[in-house]
This record gives structure tokens, sequence and C-alpha cells, in this order.
């Protein structure tokens, strides 16, 4: 953030304020880890401000200190609709486009508040009074981090906002593998240690919270798993049928499309998952390297994300769908062998 948006936010929040901070539709945990975290540090300023989710979010992020204080725009709607109308200053955090946040967007649109972005992804909107965007950061929670800082404000990070930030900027690295973490990341990870976040209960509670049927279905996963060795590719696909044979809920299928990039050579990983109710099929993309599945994702499947990890959807049916993609491979060849 340059000094002249810092001191706008200075002025801002120098004032009270009825804000709102939203994350992006089916929220991960650096959107969760990064609303709460704001939520957090906002609540403690004093200012009137409420976290609302375009919808429900996964089980293994339930834990989180503040999470039951999320409206969920789904479920609680007229409070939601209500809150975000009301609403003087909105915070959109890990997205940055509003066609992310689903059925939201028509009340966003119309919201008198100013809005602030703070985000990670590519090719952010022209919606905010205040965009700080930067595609070379970890995560948004590491960004939310930074936004403390500009305030002079690291010294009213508590325990619950240190373990809220640990939590999104884990996540987002892949816990701390990805090309995005810095030596920078580690530093703010090991302040967010000083200061509260128990670093083993907080990887134990996001990827040793397993159930039975959750690992049933990462078992189907891997069965139906096709690698193109001709491509350097592996994708997954999962039918809504395979879904609910194994008693699917949301943020079960949370980092299946990574066990393609396991296998030695594999560039490109992609997963599959049909969705009956919305009549799509959603996917995600991953790769190592320079193969940006972002512009991939853009170009074929109505998404987008990061040049590493991406995401999209397609309306055709997941065979039509794994077809198209099969064909496209063949352009890019060269860029994946
Ligand atoms: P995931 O595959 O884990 O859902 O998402 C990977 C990355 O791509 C995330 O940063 C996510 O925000 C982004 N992403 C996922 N789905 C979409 C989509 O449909 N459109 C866009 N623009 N980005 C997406
Ligand atoms: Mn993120």
């Amino acid at each position: 953030m340059n000094l002249e948006d810092i001191n706008s936010v200075k002025n801002l929040l120098s004032t009270p304020q009825k804000i709102v901070i939203v994350p992006h539709k089916n929220p991960d945990g650096d959107a969760i880890g990064s609303t709460v975290a704001l939520w957090h540090y906002l609540k403690n300023m004093g200012q009137d401000v409420d976290v609302v989710s375009p919808n429900d979010f996964p089980d293994f992020l339930k834990w989180i200190p503040g999470n039951e204080a999320i409206l969920n725009f789904e479920k609680e709607n007229s409070q939601s609709k209500d809150r975000i109308s009301k609403a003087t200053l909105i915070f959109t955090l890990d997205f940055n486009h509003l066609s992310r946040i689903g059925q939201m967007q028509n009340y966003l649109s119309e919201a008198t508040a100013q809005f602030i972005m703070i985000d990670h992804h590519q090719a952010p909107a022209d919606y905010a009074k205040i965009t700080y965007s930067d595609v070379s950061m970890s995560s948004t929670c590491e960004m939310v981090y930074n936004f403390i800082e500009y305030l002079n404000d690291t010294d009213k990070i508590t325990p619950e906002i240190a373990t809220c930030i640990y939590t999104g900027i884990m996540t987002d690295t892949g816990s701390f593998k990805f090309r995005s973490t810095t030596s920078r990341t580690h530093r703010v990870i090991a302040d967010l240690i000083d200061k509260g976040a128990q670093n083993t209960e907080i990887h134990h509670q996001i990827y040793d919270t397993n159930n039975s049927s959750r690992l049933k279905l990462l078992g189907i996963a891997l069965n139906n798993m096709v690698i193109l060795n001709d491509y350097n590719t592996a994708y997954i696909t999962l039918t809504q049928e395979e879904l609910n044979s194994c008693d699917y809920k949301k943020g079960d299928t949370e980092g299946f499309v990574n066990y393609g990039l396991t296998l030695k050579g594999i560039k490109f990983a992609v997963i599959f998952i049909e969705n009956s109710e919305e009549g799509i099929i959603k996917i995600s993309f991953r790769s190592v390297g320079d193969f940006s599945v972002n512009q991939f994702a853009r170009n074929h499947f109505e998404g987008g994300g990061h040049d590493n990890a991406a995401g999209g959807k397609s309306d055709l049916s997941i065979n039509e769908t794994t077809e198209k993609f099969t064909k496209l491979l063949e352009n890019y060849k060269t860029d994946l062998i």
C-alpha cells in the first residue's frame, strides 16, 4: 500500500464506521483466516464490524477463533442484506472481482459503502476506493499482517488474530512449500508464533481431523486418476454419485488435486468435481514451474487464480469436460514437456 492509501485508511478508521468484511464464495483457509483476523482487529479497535460470507465454509475451519460470528448470506439472508445496505465501509478479501461472490454480487454492487480490497490474485477489478493488491504475496493473510503493520499496530495482534493469520498463510502455501513462500513469509510466521499462534495445534486442526468417509472419497479419487504421460498431466474426476456415496460435505475434496503433482514428472494436475445442484463441473488446476494455470483457466474454463493454482467451471457433462480438456492439452504440449 502506498502512503496515500495508508493515510486514507487511517483516516477512515479514526471515525466509527459500519464495516462488513467479505470473503469469496466457497471460502478456503485464507479467505476465512483473513476475514476473521481483520474482524478481530477492527472489533478490538471499537468498530462495528461483521463478516458476511456468500455461503457456508468447510468444517475443518469451524474451530477458528471467531468463526461462529460469521454471517452466512445464504442462511442469514435478511440480516446479511441489512448489514450490507447499512455498511459505510466494505472490505473484500481474497478475491478481486465481484463475480466471485455469487448472489451477493447484486447487493454489493448496490451498496453505498466505500470499498477496500485486500487480495493477491491477478487482474484486480476496479471497484474499490483502496486497492491493496499484490500477486507476489503468499496469501491474503500475509497481506492482512502487512495491513496491520502499515497501521503501526502489530502490537495489537492477539493470539486469536495470530491464529487466524497463521492458518491462512499455512493453507495457501501448502504448509510453506509453494513458490510464493518467502523469507518474509517465514518472518511473519515466526512473529505470529511469538504472538500466540499454536503452530502444532493449528496443523493438527486442519490436517488431522479427517473422518473415514472423507478418506474413502480420497480413495475413490485416487482410483479415478488418469495419468497422461505425454503431457505430464494427471487428472481426477469425482461424480455427484461418488460424492454422495461418501456423505460428501463442503471442503471434503480440499487438497485432493495436489496428489497429481506428487507423481514424479507431473507438471499439471486437475480435479473435475460434478455439482448437480449448480449444474456445473467445478474444476481446480495446479501446476509446478512456468505453466500458467491462471491463463489456462481464464482462456478455457471461465476461471482464474494464480500462476500455479487456479479454478474454473464447465457447463458440459463430466465426460464432455474431460474430453474437451484432453483435446486442449494438444495445444499446450510444448509448454508441458
Ligand atoms: P481452488 O482450486 O482451491 O478452488 O482455487 C485455487 C485458486 O483459484 C484460488 O486462489 C481461487 O481463488 C481461484 N479460483 C478458484 N475458482 C475460481 C473461479 O471460478 N474463478 C476465478 N477467477 N478464480 C478461481
Ligand atoms: Mn488466498
